[in-house]
Order: C-alpha cells, then sequence, then structure tokens
C-alpha cells in the first residue's frame, strides 16, 4: 500500500531533553532569522524576518493528526525543524489545532530572535515549552556567532527574552551554546550569565558543537568542560550537550521515507534512527545503504562518530559531503 510522504512532520527525534520528539517543520530548510556558524544543517539561505505562511496550516495539521494516530505517542509534539518556528505567521493557530487532536505537550524549539514583536510573543502563549537561545553576552558576538538579519539587533534580542518571561508563565528552558574560543571564555560567560539571569529561566541548559557546523572554525568545548562552567550559571544550570539514549525504542514500522525526512532536519547516528524512530538496528542499516548508494544521504565524522544527513534541495548535485 503506498502511504503518503511526511513533508512537515519528522521523527520522533530523541532528545535528551525531550524524550521522544515528533518533530513539526514549519519551514522552508534554512529559512531563518540568523546564519549561526555551528548550525548543523549549514549555512542559511534564506535569512529573513518576514513572517508568512511558508508551510499551509491544514496539510500541516492533517499530517500531525495522521502521525499521532500510528503511535506510539510522543513525549512532545516540537515545533523545530530546519529553520525558525516562529517565522510561520500562524503559528498561534497551528499550536491551537495540535492542541485539540492531541493531549501531548507542545515544546516550541527557537532562537527568541523574534520576542520583541508583541505577536511572536502572543503566538507562543498556547504552548507548554518555549526553549529559545542565548549564545552570546555582547553585540560583538552575537553578531560573530549568530549572524542575524540586521533587523534583529542584540539589545531587541534580548528585550524580547525578559518581556516574554514577564508574560509566560509556563516553563521556559533557555539554551546556552557555546564554541570553544568565543564564547567559552570567561569575560563572555560572566555576561551571559548575567543577562540570563534577568530573563530567570525554568531551566538553564549548556550546549555545545556535537555535530558537524556550517563552519569549521566553531569549535566546541567538551562535556567535562561544560559542566565545570554549569555553577557560573546558577542552580537551574545544567549541561545537555549531545544525545544519551534514554529509553528503549518501541517497535514501530518506519520506513525509508521517513528516515529521510529525519536526517533532512537532523543529521543523526544509526543509534538515534534507532532510538528515535523505533527501529531495529539492522534496519536502519538497510536503509542508510539504500540512501547512501542512491546519494540521497551523505555522512559525515564529528566527535568520532559519524553522523547521517539527507541531501537538502540547497545542495548541489550529488557528490557528496557533510543545528
Ligand atoms: S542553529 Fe537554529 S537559529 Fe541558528 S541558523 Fe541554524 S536553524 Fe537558525
Amino acid at each position: 500500500m503506498q502511504t503518503e510522504q511526511p513533508q512537515y512532520v519528522f521523527g520522533p527525534v530523541p532528545s535528551r531533553r525531550l524524550g521522544r520528539s515528533l518533530g513539526i517543520d514549519l519551514v522552508p530548510f534554512k529559512t531563518c532569522t540568523y546564519d549561526c556558524i555551528y548550525c548543523q544543517l549549514g549555512r542559511t539561505t534564506h535569512k529573513t524576518v518576514d513572517r508568512a505562511e511558508y508551510v499551509p496550516l491544514d496539510a500541516v495539521v492533517a499530517e500531525v493528526s495522521r502521525k499521532l494516530k500510528e503511535g506510539p505517542a510522543p513525549d512532545y509534539v516540537t515545533l523545530s525543524g530546519s529553520g525558525e518556528p516562529t517565522l510561520h505567521s500562524r503559528l498561534a493557530e497551528v499550536i491551537s489545532a495540535i492542541k485539540r487532536v492531541t493531549t501531548t505537550p507542545v515544546a516550541v524549539l527557537t532562537n527568541g530572535s523574534l520576542f520583541w514583536q508583541a505577536e511572536v510573543r502572543e503566538a507562543l502563549n498556547e504552548a507548554d515549552l518555549v526553549v529559545p537561545s542565548l549564545d552570546a553576552g555582547s553585540p560583538a558576538l552575537f553578531q560573530r556567532v549568530n549572524r542575524p538579519h540586521p533587523e534583529v539587533t542584540f539589545e531587541r534580542m534580548v528585550a524580547g527574552l525578559q518581556e516574554f518571561r514577564r508574560e509566560f508563565a509556563k516553563q521556559i528552558w533557555l539554551e546556552v551554546f557555546l564554541l570553544e574560543g568565543l564564547t567559552a571564555i570567561p569575560t563572555e560567560l560572566v555576561r551571559i550569565a548575567e543577562i540570563a539571569a534577568t530573563i530567570s529561566p525554568d531551566r538553564l541548559q549548556l550546549n555545545s558543537v556535537a555535530r558537524p557546523p556550517a563552519e569549521d572554525y566553531a569549535r566546541g568545548v567538551s562535556l567535562q568542560t561544560l559542566r565545570g562552567y554549569a555553577g557560573a550559571f546558577g542552580e537551574r544550570a545544567e549541561v545537555i550537550m549531545d544525545y544519551e539514549p534514554a529509553t528503549q525504542g518501541e517497535q514501530s514500522h518506519a520506513d525509508e521515507e521517513e528516515v529521510t525526512a529525519l536526517l533532512r532536519r537532523r543529521p543523526c547516528r544509526v543509534e538515534d534512527l534507532a532510538q528515535g524512530l523505533g527501529l531495529h538496528r539492522n534496519e536502519v542499516l538497510k536503509y542508510l545503504g539504500h540512501l547512501l548508494r542512491a546519494g540521497e544521504v551523505t555522512g559525515a565524522v564529528a566527535h568520532g562518530y559519524t553522523y547521517y544527513r539527507a541531501r537538502s534541495a540547497n545542495d548541489g548535485p550529488n557528490e557528496g559531503e557533510s543545528r
């Protein structure tokens, strides 16, 4: 029987923070307000602050409903994917519609760059959990690390996060992504910690490079170093770098299309695919073998692991290469 190929829904993705997280992609590949040097999806090809209905609301909701009926239930339905989800102009309706079809909590992984816009903060009101980013403590490093759209100034970004905290009574987990020699230096760590304190997140999560980054010079700090920094960020700080398998995935019937859909949004190891999609390792290897031979997927090594990634429309002709 021919099944419809997923366009907007991917996973579940194995997430250390969120367990088994069913991902929803609300914008086309690398449509983002930032062009982070550490982005695991490569360089941003459409840098914008224009909010639009990039993907049709009804089609997204229909696909999510279908996927949720297939089961097993994920731990979170997560708006994330291959760009910035708050760029979708009907975000509030997307969240409301999802909440009408499931009791699974809805999380939004966002870079937080548009929170200075009241309509973006309002759109996030119905989410259960919002996970924004704060990667720098000064305008200069904000420019170097996040390479934002000119309309997103450091001051606007920080003020937006602070305002959102005042308005949003549910969970905010602030992610701080640190880079060796750039933001992982004492002066910058102090600045980031001071700004983070004004946002008062429910959790502060330190992260660093685990997958191949957009720019080779974006170097990560070790897990041990991150743990050493955690104390400077207060008692709510924790280290979340990389995925540690939490549970054995339940068996599912995910097919090659679903493997590709996931790898289009997130580079994964064999173990990540097996855990996230509930597949046996041998089945994952079989699918990857097909996809590699067809040039649909490429592999790249980072930190001693091979991460697989699906080719996107932005890649050139098949010749192989490697958020
Ligand atoms: S890491 Fe996230 S915010 Fe940064 S460029 Fe990639 S998708 Fe955009």
